[in-house]
Protein backbone atom coordinates (compact mmCIF):
# COMPACT_ATOMS: atom_id res chain seq x y z
CA UNK A 1 0.00 0.00 0.00
CA UNK A 2 2.87 2.39 0.68
CA UNK A 3 6.41 2.09 -0.45
CA UNK A 4 9.11 4.74 0.75
CA UNK A 5 12.31 4.60 -1.35
CA UNK A 6 15.55 6.36 -0.73
CA UNK A 7 14.05 9.20 1.32
CA UNK A 8 16.22 12.10 2.80
CA UNK A 9 15.03 14.67 4.77
CA UNK A 10 17.49 16.99 6.75
CA UNK A 11 17.04 20.55 8.61
CA UNK A 12 19.99 22.79 7.46
CA UNK A 13 23.07 20.55 8.19
CA UNK A 14 20.96 18.26 9.93
CA UNK A 15 20.37 14.94 8.37
CA UNK A 16 17.19 13.80 9.92
CA UNK A 17 16.08 10.84 7.71
CA UNK A 18 19.04 9.81 5.24
CA UNK A 19 18.51 6.45 2.32
CA UNK A 20 14.96 5.34 4.42
CA UNK A 21 13.50 2.48 2.46
CA UNK A 22 10.27 0.73 3.62
CA UNK A 23 6.99 -1.16 2.34
CA UNK A 24 3.67 -1.24 4.29
CA UNK A 25 0.78 -3.55 3.07
CA UNK A 26 -2.70 -3.16 3.01
CA UNK A 27 -3.65 -4.58 6.26
CA UNK A 28 -0.55 -4.45 8.58
CA UNK A 29 -0.39 -2.83 11.85
CA UNK A 30 3.57 -0.86 11.83
CA UNK A 31 4.70 0.11 14.83
CA UNK A 32 7.73 2.68 14.41
CA UNK A 33 10.26 3.25 16.81
CA UNK A 34 13.75 4.84 17.97
CA UNK A 35 14.98 6.76 20.46
CA UNK A 36 14.15 10.67 20.63
CA UNK A 37 14.77 12.57 17.87
CA UNK A 38 15.86 9.21 15.66
CA UNK A 39 13.50 10.69 12.61
CA UNK A 40 10.03 9.18 13.75
CA UNK A 41 7.85 12.36 13.51
CA UNK A 42 9.45 13.57 10.64
CA UNK A 43 9.53 10.30 8.66
CA UNK A 44 5.32 10.84 9.28
CA UNK A 45 5.69 14.42 8.33
CA UNK A 46 7.33 13.90 5.29
CA UNK A 47 5.26 10.79 3.83
CA UNK A 48 1.39 12.83 4.69
CA UNK A 49 3.19 15.95 2.93
CA UNK A 50 3.37 18.39 6.08
CA UNK A 51 7.29 18.32 5.22
CA UNK A 52 9.00 18.55 1.48
CA UNK A 53 11.20 15.70 0.98
CA UNK A 54 14.94 15.88 -0.61
CA UNK A 55 14.96 13.20 -2.09
CA UNK A 56 13.39 10.03 -2.80
CA UNK A 57 10.01 8.85 -3.29
CA UNK A 58 6.93 7.78 -1.79
CA UNK A 59 4.30 5.32 -3.44
CA UNK A 60 0.90 5.16 -2.33
CA UNK A 61 -1.36 2.78 -3.89
CA UNK A 62 0.94 2.42 -6.68
CA UNK A 63 1.09 6.10 -7.42
CA UNK A 64 3.85 8.88 -6.35
CA UNK A 65 2.49 11.23 -3.90
CA UNK A 66 6.04 12.38 -2.56
CA UNK A 67 5.46 15.95 -3.77
CA UNK A 68 1.72 16.24 -3.08
CA UNK A 69 0.76 18.97 -0.73
CA UNK A 70 -0.55 17.84 2.85
CA UNK A 71 -4.36 18.13 1.50
CA UNK A 72 -4.15 16.29 -1.66
CA UNK A 73 -2.47 13.58 0.10
CA UNK A 74 -5.83 13.53 2.55
CA UNK A 75 -7.54 13.69 -0.25
CA UNK A 76 -6.01 10.27 -1.14
CA UNK A 77 -7.42 8.18 1.84
CA UNK A 78 -3.86 8.98 4.23
CA UNK A 79 -4.67 10.53 7.39
CA UNK A 80 -2.43 11.11 9.95
CA UNK A 81 -2.43 12.23 13.66
CA UNK A 82 0.11 14.86 15.35
CA UNK A 83 2.66 14.23 18.48
CA UNK A 84 1.36 17.55 20.21
CA UNK A 85 -2.01 18.47 18.66
CA UNK A 86 -2.59 21.80 18.51
CA UNK A 87 -6.73 22.90 18.57
CA UNK A 88 -8.13 26.47 16.97
CA UNK A 89 -9.32 28.91 19.64
CA UNK A 90 -12.76 29.56 18.49
CA UNK A 91 -14.07 26.28 17.10
CA UNK A 92 -16.41 23.98 20.08
CA UNK A 93 -14.66 19.76 19.87
CA UNK A 94 -17.69 18.87 17.62
CA UNK A 95 -17.45 22.02 14.81
CA UNK A 96 -13.66 20.85 15.14
CA UNK A 97 -14.58 17.42 14.03
CA UNK A 98 -16.78 18.37 11.20
CA UNK A 99 -14.50 20.77 10.00
CA UNK A 100 -11.82 17.48 9.62
CA UNK A 101 -15.00 16.02 7.45
CA UNK A 102 -14.50 18.74 5.22
CA UNK A 103 -11.29 18.81 4.92
CA UNK A 104 -10.96 15.54 3.89
CA UNK A 105 -13.80 15.81 1.48
CA UNK A 106 -13.16 18.61 0.00
CA UNK A 107 -14.89 21.39 0.86
CA UNK A 108 -18.55 20.30 0.92
CA UNK A 109 -19.38 23.27 2.48
CA UNK A 110 -18.11 25.84 -0.15
CA UNK A 111 -19.16 23.47 -3.16
CA UNK A 112 -22.27 22.25 -2.05
CA UNK A 113 -25.46 24.51 -1.64
CA UNK A 114 -29.06 24.10 -0.33
CA UNK A 115 -30.70 20.56 0.61
CA UNK A 116 -27.43 18.88 -0.96
CA UNK A 117 -25.21 21.01 1.67
CA UNK A 118 -27.36 20.78 4.61
CA UNK A 119 -27.49 16.94 4.10
CA UNK A 120 -23.49 16.53 4.27
CA UNK A 121 -23.70 19.14 6.89
CA UNK A 122 -26.02 16.55 8.74
CA UNK A 123 -23.53 12.93 7.73
CA UNK A 124 -20.72 15.57 9.26
CA UNK A 125 -22.38 15.74 12.45
CA UNK A 126 -23.59 12.36 12.82
CA UNK A 127 -20.62 10.80 12.04
CA UNK A 128 -19.06 13.36 14.78
CA UNK A 129 -21.00 12.70 17.14
CA UNK A 130 -20.67 8.59 16.90
CA UNK A 131 -16.59 8.77 16.74
CA UNK A 132 -16.61 11.23 19.78
CA UNK A 133 -18.96 9.01 22.17
CA UNK A 134 -16.49 6.10 20.69
CA UNK A 135 -13.39 8.14 21.91
CA UNK A 136 -15.13 9.40 24.98
CA UNK A 137 -15.54 12.82 24.37
CA UNK A 138 -19.44 13.33 24.31
CA UNK A 139 -19.49 15.20 27.47
CA UNK A 140 -17.03 17.92 26.25
CA UNK A 141 -18.47 18.05 22.50
CA UNK A 142 -19.43 21.47 23.04
CA UNK A 143 -16.56 22.83 24.66
CA UNK A 144 -13.85 24.97 22.64
CA UNK A 145 -11.40 22.50 21.63
CA UNK A 146 -8.62 24.39 22.78
CA UNK A 147 -9.60 23.90 26.35
CA UNK A 148 -9.50 20.03 26.27
CA UNK A 149 -6.43 18.52 27.76
CA UNK A 150 -3.56 16.76 26.17
CA UNK A 151 -4.79 13.53 26.36
CA UNK A 152 -8.38 14.51 25.08
CA UNK A 153 -6.81 16.43 22.25
CA UNK A 154 -5.03 13.05 21.36
CA UNK A 155 -8.41 11.40 21.26
CA UNK A 156 -9.87 14.64 18.91
CA UNK A 157 -6.88 14.08 16.87
CA UNK A 158 -7.77 9.93 15.93
CA UNK A 159 -11.61 11.19 15.66
CA UNK A 160 -10.67 14.07 12.99
CA UNK A 161 -8.51 11.55 11.48
CA UNK A 162 -11.03 8.79 10.68
CA UNK A 163 -13.64 11.65 9.97
CA UNK A 164 -12.04 10.87 6.42
CA UNK A 165 -12.43 7.07 6.34
CA UNK A 166 -8.70 6.67 5.40
CA UNK A 167 -7.43 3.74 3.94
CA UNK A 168 -4.02 4.50 5.74
CA UNK A 169 -3.54 5.56 8.78
CA UNK A 170 -0.53 7.31 10.61
CA UNK A 171 -0.38 8.26 14.53
CA UNK A 172 2.61 9.76 16.73
CA UNK A 173 2.51 8.68 19.82
CA UNK A 174 -1.42 8.28 20.24
CA UNK A 175 -1.41 6.66 23.75
CA UNK A 176 1.36 9.22 25.25
CA UNK A 177 -0.35 11.23 28.08
CA UNK A 178 -3.33 9.26 27.75
CA UNK A 179 -5.49 7.51 31.30
CA UNK A 180 -3.97 4.25 31.18
CA UNK A 181 -7.89 3.26 31.55
CA UNK A 182 -8.77 5.24 27.97
CA UNK A 183 -5.59 3.25 25.95
CA UNK A 184 -6.87 0.12 26.17
CA UNK A 185 -10.01 1.81 24.58
CA UNK A 186 -7.49 3.00 21.97
CA UNK A 187 -6.13 -0.18 21.46
CA UNK A 188 -9.14 -2.01 20.82
CA UNK A 189 -10.15 1.15 18.76
CA UNK A 190 -7.54 0.59 16.83
CA UNK A 191 -7.83 -3.28 16.42
CA UNK A 192 -11.29 -3.04 15.39
CA UNK A 193 -10.52 -0.14 12.39
CA UNK A 194 -8.03 -2.80 11.21
CA UNK A 195 -10.37 -5.61 11.54
CA UNK A 196 -12.18 -3.37 9.22
CA UNK A 197 -9.53 -2.92 6.73
CA UNK A 198 -7.55 -0.20 8.12
CA UNK A 199 -3.44 -0.18 7.59
CA UNK A 200 -2.46 1.50 10.78
CA UNK A 201 1.48 3.18 11.11
CA UNK A 202 1.80 3.82 15.05
CA UNK A 203 4.68 5.75 16.41
CA UNK A 204 5.53 4.56 19.72
CA UNK A 205 7.77 4.54 22.99
CA UNK A 206 5.68 1.71 24.94
CA UNK A 207 7.07 -1.65 24.33
CA UNK A 208 3.85 -3.16 25.77
CA UNK A 209 1.44 -1.67 23.29
CA UNK A 210 3.54 -2.59 20.72
CA UNK A 211 3.64 -6.04 21.51
CA UNK A 212 -0.15 -5.77 22.02
CA UNK A 213 -1.06 -4.20 18.70
CA UNK A 214 1.29 -4.51 15.83
CA UNK A 215 2.12 -7.12 13.44
CA UNK A 216 5.41 -5.47 12.58
CA UNK A 217 7.90 -3.04 13.78
CA UNK A 218 10.39 -0.73 12.19
CA UNK A 219 13.01 1.00 14.29
CA UNK A 220 14.76 4.29 13.87
CA UNK A 221 17.84 5.49 14.79
CA UNK A 222 19.89 8.75 13.78
CA UNK A 223 17.72 8.78 10.64
CA UNK A 224 18.56 5.39 9.58
CA UNK A 225 16.18 1.92 9.74
CA UNK A 226 18.21 -0.31 12.00
CA UNK A 227 15.36 -3.29 12.08
CA UNK A 228 12.18 -4.85 10.71
CA UNK A 229 11.05 -7.45 12.51
CA UNK A 230 8.21 -8.78 14.77
CA UNK A 231 7.46 -7.31 17.87
CA UNK A 232 8.71 -10.66 19.62
CA UNK A 233 11.88 -10.68 18.06
CA UNK A 234 12.79 -6.43 18.51
CA UNK A 235 14.45 -8.41 22.27
CA UNK A 236 16.88 -10.56 20.91
CA UNK A 237 17.78 -8.37 17.76
CA UNK A 238 20.97 -6.50 18.23
CA UNK A 239 20.61 -3.47 16.64
CA UNK A 240 17.32 -2.44 17.75
CA UNK A 241 19.17 -2.84 21.55
CA UNK A 242 22.25 -0.84 20.25
CA UNK A 243 19.82 1.74 19.33
CA UNK A 244 18.13 2.44 22.38
CA UNK A 245 21.69 1.63 24.67
CA UNK A 246 23.03 4.07 22.40
CA UNK A 247 25.74 2.03 20.85
CA UNK A 248 26.68 1.60 17.74
P1 LIG B 1 10.48 11.92 19.69
O1 LIG B 1 10.50 10.47 20.08
O2 LIG B 1 11.13 12.78 20.72
O3 LIG B 1 9.15 12.42 19.26
P2 LIG B 1 11.24 11.76 16.88
O4 LIG B 1 11.89 10.46 16.54
O5 LIG B 1 9.83 11.94 16.52
O6 LIG B 1 11.48 12.06 18.42
P3 LIG B 1 11.71 14.05 15.20
O7 LIG B 1 10.69 14.94 15.79
O8 LIG B 1 11.43 13.47 13.87
O9 LIG B 1 12.14 12.89 16.20
O10 LIG B 1 13.05 14.91 15.13
C1 LIG B 1 14.24 14.39 14.56
C2 LIG B 1 15.25 15.51 14.46
O11 LIG B 1 14.80 16.46 13.50
C3 LIG B 1 15.50 16.28 15.74
O12 LIG B 1 16.89 16.53 15.84
C4 LIG B 1 14.73 17.56 15.53
O13 LIG B 1 15.35 18.63 16.21
C5 LIG B 1 14.82 17.76 14.04
N1 LIG B 1 13.65 18.48 13.51
C6 LIG B 1 12.39 18.00 13.41
N2 LIG B 1 11.56 18.90 12.86
C7 LIG B 1 12.32 19.99 12.61
C8 LIG B 1 12.04 21.27 12.03
N3 LIG B 1 10.82 21.60 11.60
N4 LIG B 1 13.07 22.15 11.93
C9 LIG B 1 14.32 21.82 12.35
N5 LIG B 1 14.64 20.64 12.90
C10 LIG B 1 13.66 19.72 13.03
MG1 LIG C 1 8.15 12.39 17.55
Amino acid sequence: LLEVSSLAKAFGGNRVLQDVHLAIGRGEIVGLLGPNGSGKSTLLNTITGFEAIDAGSVRYAGQEIGRLAAHRIVGQGVARTFQLPSMPQKMSVIEVAMAAASAHHGFWETLLRGRAARRAEQAARDKATRLLDEFLLTHVRDLPASALSGGQKKLLGIVCALMGDPQLLMLDEPTAGVHPNLRNDIVQALLRLNRQGMTLVIVEHDMHFIREVCSRCIVLDRGHIVASCAPQELSSNERVLQAYLGGG
